[in-house]
């Protein structure tokens, strides 16, 4: 049985990106008789709106779909307390106090998710009294699990790079936690066994298979979808324009029909389907 999720974060309006996300785990889940679940990602304190919740739950519901809803992640923060805590015992995280400016003037690498974290606070060297994160030591817990595989649905069988990323956050100085940690404890929690999103997140599923190995969790499956852009060719956004699901709604457009379109590839005019696994066209 396929368990597939949406996993919105309620710091903005949906857009039909996520109509199409939300489509493809849906259609997913039911075609194998299984479960979608849907998970608000509220861990973002100062970002989340809690009202957006409902607008999302109305969404899905307008798009005609039907899902389970799990535990929001403001609910989880123990969880993830508790994961980074054993990592930490473990010697596998360490504190570090840089700013993102700081980090800036080393002008460090560049890796899929941005700057590559240049190493300053490995050993110990910071200010104990700044506020800190915990980043995982890269180097330690490569050593610890060796190699590792995961699968997409669309993209076969991948090597796990996660190195590229370099010594990652997973406990911010503002949330207990990343979205990476966060997102990889749920899943496993929630029992996700086809993690469903789009393919602007294929690069973080080398750090997430990392985690599940260090953490002793279970390995789903992933299907990175195509991903809608824009006529510039970026990801949809509502601060670019793309209207939101509930401007759609209040419209009186209809979101059955809209669903049906999306799910034959009929994408309203002046919007692509990505064709690269990356997200590119
Ligand atoms: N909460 C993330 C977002 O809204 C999605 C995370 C995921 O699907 O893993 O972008």
């Amino acid at each position: 049985m396929t368990v597939t999720r949406f996993a919105p974060s309620p710091n903005g309006p949906l857009h039909l990106g996520h109509a199409y996300s939300a489509i493809v785990a849906h259609d997913l889940a039911e075609q194998s008789g299984g479960r979608f679940l849907l998970r608000i990602e509220d861990i973002d304190g100062a970002r989340s709106r809690p009202e957006l919740a409902d607008e999302f739950r109305r969404d899905l519901e307008w798009l005609g779909l039907e899902w389970e809803e799990v535990p929001a992640q403001s609910t989880r923060l123990a969880s993830y307390e508790a994961a980074a805590q054993r990592l930490l015992d473990e010697g596998l995280l360490y504190r570090c106090t840089c700013t993102r400016a700081e980090i800036e003037a080393l002008e460090p690498r560049m890796g899929p998710e941005g700057m590559v974290y240049p190493g300053t606070c490995k050993h110990g060297n910071h200010d104990a009294m700044r506020p800190h994160a915990l980043r995982l030591d890269m180097e330690k817990a490569l050593a610890r699990t060796g190699p590792l595989t995961w699968e997409d649905a669309l993209q076969g069988p991948q090597q796990a790079t996660p190195q590229e990323f370099g010594d990652v956050v997973l406990v911010r100085k503002d949330a207990p936690a990343s979205y990476h940690l966060a997102a990889t404890m749920d899943d496993a929690a929630d029992g996700v066994t086809l993690v469903t999103r789009g393919a602007d997140l294929f690069a973080a599923s080398h750090i997430h298979r990392l985690l599940q190995a260090l953490l002793g969790l279970p390995v789903p499956r992933w299907h990175h979808h195509a991903l809608l852009l824009d006529s510039d060719g970026k990801k949809l956004a509502k601060r670019r324009g793309s209207p939101s699901l509930a401007d759609r709604r209040a419209a009186g457009e209809d979101g059955k029909a809209l669903a049906q379109s999306l799910r034959m590839g009929q994408i309203p005019c002046g919007i692509t389907l990505s064709r690269s696994p990356h997200g590119d066209t």
